[in-house]
């Protein structure tokens, strides 16, 4: 593991902020990869972890990812993250205290950097930040934040999936087309249902098999078992459950033509997106295929969007995984290298 200082010294990012809250002995590092397209926005994770440098890493490494989001998703904000390294999660008022205390120090960064939800933080947590400061994305809607962002999500997943369709067979239509969702969800829920009103024979998986079950029969799908996802025949597989399903040893037994799904960080290593390549498989990179929460957070909360406006972003998805489709393809380069390169033209120009 890298010290702080190695740490420090490699990053690509801008500022880290580094917090030690006396009161609970939580680490707190807010990163601010960049703030070229405007204030660095990101969500808040809980979580606990073996050392502090290594929740550093993990903040460190979640900025950036969210500058290439944000930038490929066209919104006027920079890739921020804040990681509250913690003992254990706590609950009730010892929660809220350091909530407060957290929000003090957002607000204390003036707006360079704006938060939302993520890993074991949520609507809630939100709320209680805001009551600190203004630069808080994801509140209640009680309060007045946006409500829930894995519908908005799962909308942005199916549009991504009917443009990776597109490119696969000539036309983007559902009807008669397989889908595997892996995770019965917030989002994979909803997309399920999207999938299934379309005409798509849906199949879904989850490590509760009754969640699986339920969403199946909901759907008029059927359930797969949760270690059986990988080796099911289907036209799509949306990965929406966990990270690092496609690694070295997953992808020579993926069965589908495409994989296209809302979980983060679905590339357990780089060389994965060359081996889908090299067997013609069609990825819709994650971390553009999944921004619908975001996009939807933003532009209502931000940017003063109406439905009809947000409906239109979240289409805009399909659309630029077309553009990036065709990139990778002009090119002979990966999907996920054609989208890491739509990030930086749109970071150089922005
Ligand atoms: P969720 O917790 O609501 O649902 C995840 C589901 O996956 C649960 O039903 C869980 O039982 C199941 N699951 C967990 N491990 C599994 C496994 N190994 N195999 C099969 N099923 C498994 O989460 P969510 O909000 O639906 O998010 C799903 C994914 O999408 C996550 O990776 C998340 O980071 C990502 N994502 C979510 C949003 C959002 O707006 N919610 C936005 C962007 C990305």
């Amino acid at each position: 593991m890298l010290t702080f200082e190695q740490l420090l010294e490699t990053w690509d990012g801008e500022t880290a902020v580094v917090h030690r809250d006396p009161e609970s002995g939580a680490w707190i590092f807010v990163c601010l990869h960049s703030t070229r397209l405007g204030p660095a926005g990101g969500g808040t994770r809980m979580k606990v972890y073996d050392t502090p440098a290594e929740a550093l890493q993990d903040a460190m490494r979640l900025s950036g990812a969210m500058t290439r989001k944000l930038a490929v998703a066209g919104l006027p904000f920079g890739g921020g993250k804040a990681v509250i390294a913690v003992a254990e999660i706590p609950s009730g008022e010892e929660r809220r205290a350091l909530l407060l205390r957290y929000a003090d120090l957002v607000a204390s960064l003036g707006g360079s950097y704006r938060t939302s939800s993520d890993m074991n933080t949520g609507e809630a947590d939100m709320d209680v930040i805001g009551e600190r400061t203004e630069f808080v994305f994801g509140r209640s809607v009680e309060a007045g934040g946006s409500g829930s962002p894995a519908p908005p999500t799962a909308t942005g997943v199916y549009h991504g999936i009917r443009a990776s369709l597109s490119h696969v067979y000539g036309s983007d239509d559902l009807d008669g087309r397989s889908v595997v969702v892996q995770g019965a969800g917030g989002v994979g829920s909803p997309l399920a249902e999207q999938l299934a009103s379309a005409g798509a024979t849906v199949f879904v998986a989850d490590i509760d098999p009754g969640r699986a079950e339920t969403l199946a029969a909901r759907v008029g799908g059927a359930a797969v078992p949760a270690d059986r996802v990988l080796d099911t025949d289907c036209d799509v597989f949306a990965p929406c459950a966990v990270g690092g399903v496609l690694s070295v040893a997953t992808v020579p037994r993926l069965r589908c033509r495409i994989v296209a799904g809302s979980a983060n960080n679905q590339l357990a290593e780089p060389e994965a997106a060359d081996l889908l390549q090299g067997r013609g498989i069609l990825y819709a990179p994650d971390y553009v295929i999944n921004a619908g929460g975001a996009i939807a957070i933003v532009g209502l909360e931000q940017l003063g969007w109406g439905r009809s406006e947000l409906d239109t972003a979240l289409a805009q998805i399909g659309d630029t995984l077309r553009q990036i489709y065709e990139r990778a393809d002009a090119e002979g380069i990966s999907t996920a290298a054609a989208a890491d390169a739509l990030a930086e033209q749109r970071l150089k120009v922005g």
